[in-house]
């Protein structure tokens, strides 16, 4: 038996899960938001309390120390070197990480010499593993990339129609993101389909970021996101893919800079964008039922677009055995999924249980019929487990 801890650090926070492996079993998780200010909040999990903080928190090695005081404090731990392995999510691994890999000089550097490529993760993932080895100097610790899983496509499903310079100079390719929750979804999702040969999946990971991959026995062939999580499927905030003059009429005709209308395609696009109603596809729902068709007009888009990469990917894979809806609006929206599922069931012979469709909320649950040509599942996703795991591996072996 062994703790290890899966760490998530961004800019201004740090999310960190503790499990007892292999049991994998979670023993307590947390967050520290708001690093670098006066009144940064710390939660933690103690048995069934959520205990929260207002504290200042200057930067993420404070952050650090504060989780590892809780713990001692509040019994979870006795001493921080019970802490034997830390896995850190790491959102850009570039073309070099095809697995997850334990940290050293050379890791590190890569990571570092992606950071062009996503400025505010990875420079900050480092700085929160710079945090952890402060404290804890003789701990191994692995990243578990974001990219990795997608590493397996070819080129033809990962370059895009550029000069072949701009490629190769600046990396410019699909790198596709989500990958943990992805492989962990395909293989619970092949897990379910038993001894079939030629495992055929279509994974809906539908977050506020969302993304659509397609596997074949496991590995990743096609995802939907790009060079950035901006492209593919339209999400809460974020326009996916688009005629690339958009961008370029939108500056003529605004005057406002590329920068500004990259935030805006980030921040401020989406779901949020068309419906003007919320970045929370709980609120657009509301009010598409309200009879507000700016709302409705989002959800539309929303559902065509997620509709048709499904429908691209069941070409690419040659048919497909099961689509899988997972992540906060997956897992939790069945009214959401049924736009969805209403806009490929003729094409592509699926038959939903719509009873069941409204049971599955954060559960696991087989939501098509036993005729359905394609199994249609709930699943809900679990990207820190797979991080434990990689962590756990590196004391194990
Ligand atoms: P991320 O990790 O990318 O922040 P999540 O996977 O947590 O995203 O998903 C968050 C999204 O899930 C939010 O837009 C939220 O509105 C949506 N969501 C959660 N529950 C529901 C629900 N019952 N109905 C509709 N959307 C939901």
């Amino acid at each position: 038996m062994a703790k290890v801890m899966a760490v998530n650090c961004g800019s201004s926070s740090l999310k960190f899960k503790l499990y007892e492996m292999p049991e994998e079993k979670v023993i307590t998780s947390g967050i520290v938001e708001r690093i670098g200010h006066e009144d940064a909040i710390f939660q933690i999990k103690v048995g069934d309390n959520k205990l929260k903080e207002i504290l200042s928190v200057k930067d993420h090695g404070e952050a650090v120390q504060i989780v590892m005081d809780a713990m001692i404090k509040h019994h979870i731990i006795n001493d921080i070197h019970e802490i034997k392995a830390t896995g850190h999510r790491v959102v850009q691994g570039g073309p070099y990480f095809k697995e997850s890999t334990p940290f050293n000089e050379d890791t590190y550097k890569k990571i570092e010499s992606l950071i062009p490529l996503a400025p505010l993760h990875n420079q900050a993932h480092l700085v929160g593993y710079n945090a952890f080895k402060k404290v804890l100097p003789n701990t191994p610790a692995v990243a578990v990339f974001d990219t990795a899983f997608h590493q397996t496509m070819a080129p033809e499903d990962y370059a895009y129609p550029i000069k072949k310079e701009y490629a190769e100079k600046y990396m410019i390719r699909r790198y596709g993101a989500h990958g943990t929750s992805h492989k962990y979804l395909s293989e619970v999702g092949d897990k379910l389909l038993g001894d079939k040969e030629n495992k055929r999946l279509i994974i809906c990971h539908l977050g506020s970021g969302a993304s659509i991959s397609a596997t074949k026995d496991g590995k990743c062939v096609a995802t939907s996101m790009g060079l950035t999580p901006l492209g593919g499927i339209m999400m809460n905030t974020r326009t996916g893919d688009m005629d690339p003059s958009v961008y370029y009429q939108i500056q003529k005709m605004s005057g406002k800079s590329y920068e500004e209308i990259f935030q805006e395609f980030n921040k401020q696009s989406g779901l949020f964008g068309v419906s003007g109603v919320s970045n929370d596809s709980r609120d657009v729902s509301n009010e598409a039922n309200n009879g507000n068709e700016d709302a409705k007009l989002a959800l539309d888009l929303w559902s065509r677009r997620i509709a048709d990469f499904i429908g691209q990917y069941y070409v690419r894979l040659g048919g497909c055995d099961m689509i899988i809806f997972s992540a906060g609006i997956g897992e939790n929206a069945p009214e959401l999924r049924a736009l969805v599922l209403n806009k490929i069931k003729e094409a592509l012979n699926v038959d939903i249980d719509w009873n069941k469709n409204n049971e599955a909320r954060g559960i696991e649950e087989e939501i098509s019929t036993p005729t359905s040509k394609i199994k249609v599942y709930v699943i809900p996703t679990d990207e820190e487990v797979m991080i434990a795991r990689d962590a756990y591996k590196l004391i194990k072996e």
